[in-house]
């Protein structure tokens, strides 16, 4: 137990930062779209449009203390700020205790980015091509750091392996349902977004990442028939959060190959 407490309080370290880290998320989550400066300006009510006071943005605490409604108007939250608090939290959480040895760090880096395309992309089926380009970079920065801390290039190659492979894979599927439906059946960021992903964890889970990814979303459409939510063929599915729930897991257990 007492060569466990170091690693519960680097957990909790992790969810603390995890939790501001959600609670910008959930800031952008809200700004990009309307382009709304990201870093200045206060945060305000969605309805009443009061500013909100530095003590009811302490993530999750306050939206508990307010019952998810806000000070002035009693108008409802909603679930995607603390949900993102959460999320943020629980990153951070499981990175520091799940993660292969070494591979807690880039594990936060990689998932709260992941975490903040998947939002966006469930609530607005939206990739921003920014912040796929962000995760690209930060996975090659990723991919040097491991080059030169084994004095090899494998992780390079494993990296630009994995991001060809996963941009080829989805670019001929939404070109062949293109052919096929004569109808985009995709989004135009999803390409870039698994080759973003390709470089942070290689040729093998970008594959498992497009199966778990094809799971999810099957288990998703059974959910909503079960719930008698109308679903088609072409209901649409945030595939980029599938594919960062899925690549994510898969990163968390088994690293990268
Ligand atoms: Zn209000």
């Amino acid at each position: 137990m007492i060569a466990d407490a170091p690693l519960s309080l680097l957990a909790g370290f992790a969810a603390l930062g995890g939790a501001a880290i959600g609670s910008f998320i959930g800031t952008v989550l809200v700004r990009l779209p309307v382009e709304r400066s990201i870093l200045t300006g206060r945060s305000a009510c969605d309805s009443c449009a009061v500013p909100i006071a530095a003590r009811d943005l302490v993530p999750l605490l306050s939206w508990l203390a307010l019952r998810g409604r806000c000070r002035a108007c009693s108008a409802p939250i909603g679930v995607w700020q603390p949900g993102c608090e959460l999320a943020g939290a629980v990153i951070g959480a499981m990175a520091v205790l799940l993660a292969p040895l070494g591979l807690a760090v880039p594990a936060m880096i990689f998932g709260w980015q992941l975490l903040l395309l998947a939002v966006i992309d469930a609530r607005h089926l939206w990739l921003p091509r920014a912040l796929v380009a962000l995760l690209a970079a930060s996975g090659a920065v990723w991919l040097g750091w491991q080059c030169w801390q084994t004095g090899t290039l494998a992780p390079l190659w494993a990296g630009l392996a994995g991001g060809a492979l996963g941009f080829a894979m989805l670019w001929s599927v939404a070109r062949g349902y293109k052919m096929l439906r004569g109808r985009d059946g995709m989004g135009g960021g999803d390409p870039p977004m698994l080759a973003a992903i390709g470089i942070w964890v290689g040729p093998m889970v970008v594959i498992g990442t497009v199966i778990g990814a094809s799971l999810i979303g099957m288990a998703a459409a059974l959910l909503a028939l079960l719930a008698r939510r109308p679903v088609a063929a072409d209901t649409a599915l945030p595939l980029g959060s599938l594919m960062a729930v899925a690549a994510w897991a898969i990163f968390l257990v088994a690293g990268h190959g």
